[in-house]
């Protein structure tokens, strides 16, 4: 295929992945991605048992898949690249000599994590930017600025830290959104409404502190505003999973958004996860019920 044709095919399937995914709360069904087609034709964005996505008419890789441990992934190394083992048999063909086109012509390629089955959280655009045969992996970067740093091996403590914090924002969070939003099945545990794309994983303890993992016991599903809200201390959340709406709140009069989406909010109960261990822990809960009961 004529490059151009597959530079102008991959940037359009990016920009389908992100809408779609933007449309149901950051994350994919498998199903979606498999049945995916352009232009009168069927062109699966992922394989269908294989880890890696290679379209036989692409001269470079469009996708891989890799697997959540717990809230990090398993390519995930602690300077914030990812670290992609060379695919199985020759280094010089098939998969990897598509992995490494796509390092010398820095085509984007959209990395899904799964984190349940049948469920990928894409993360997007990434670059393949380095080849190390040695380890028998390629690394990959969440940024395209690290196509132009140099040895990626030999990269400064600044350029670490600015790694680390790209994973920490276009790996950690997207993927803390998806659990969240999986384990409230897609719904406000405040007000219960149901549109993936007006909500967000809320941290209880937040991730600044010690303590403020990006599991799922330490998230509470919410919609924009309560999650705004829960920020502000407007709003709280007690370890008995009672929410509290602040005096000064409370006492104001204003529209139908203020009665009906905070103060009516006031005594109710959360709507938690089925599964006791997805539930919020209540330690944090106190954490930051104390917060907001000073505020
Ligand atoms: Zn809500």
């Amino acid at each position: 295929m004529d490059t151009a044709l597959e530079a102008r095919l991959r940037l359009q399937i990016l920009d389908w992945v992100r809408e779609r995914a933007e449309a149901n709360g950051g994350f994919l069904h498998r199903q979606e991605l498999l049945s995916f087609r352009i232009d009168g034709h069927d062109l699966p964005i992922i394989d269908f048992s294989r880890g890696i996505r290679n379209p036989a008419e692409f001269s470079s890789t469009l996708s891989i898949v890799t697997s959540a441990s717990g809230p990090y992934d398993d390519a995930e190394s602690d300077d914030g690249l990812l670290h992609y083992a060379y695919r199985k048999g020759d280094p010089w063909t098939g998969d990897n000599r598509k992995l490494r086109t796509a390092m010398e012509t820095g085509q984007p390629l959209i990395l899904f994590r799964k984190e349940q089955p049948n469920i990928l959280t894409p993360v997007m655009p990434v670059y393949v930017v380095d080849d190390e045969p040695e380890n028998r992996q390629f690394v990959i970067a969440l940024d395209e600025s690290f196509r132009y740093m140099g040895d990626v091996r030999e990269l400064s403590e600044p350029q670490r830290e600015y790694a680390r914090r790209l994973a920490k924002q276009r790996l950690h969070q997207p993927a803390f959104r998806t659990r969240v939003l999986l384990a409230y099945e897609t719904r406000c545990a405040i007000c219960e409404l149901r549109h993936g794309s007006l909500l967000d994983a809320a941290h209880i303890v937040p991730d600044s502190e010690p303590l403020g993992l990006p599991t799922t016991s330490n998230g509470l599903a919410l919609c924009k505003i309560h999650h705004a809200a829960y920020d502000q201390n407007m709003l709280g959340v007690s370890p008995d999973y009672r929410v509290a709406i602040n005096h000064a709140v409370l006492e104001e009069i204003d529209g139908p958004m203020l009665k009906h989406g905070l103060q009516e909010m006031h005594g109710r109960t959360i709507v938690v996860p089925t599964r006791a261990k997805d539930r919020p822990d209540r330690d944090g809960l106190a954490w930051r019920w104390e917060r907001f009961t000073r505020a």
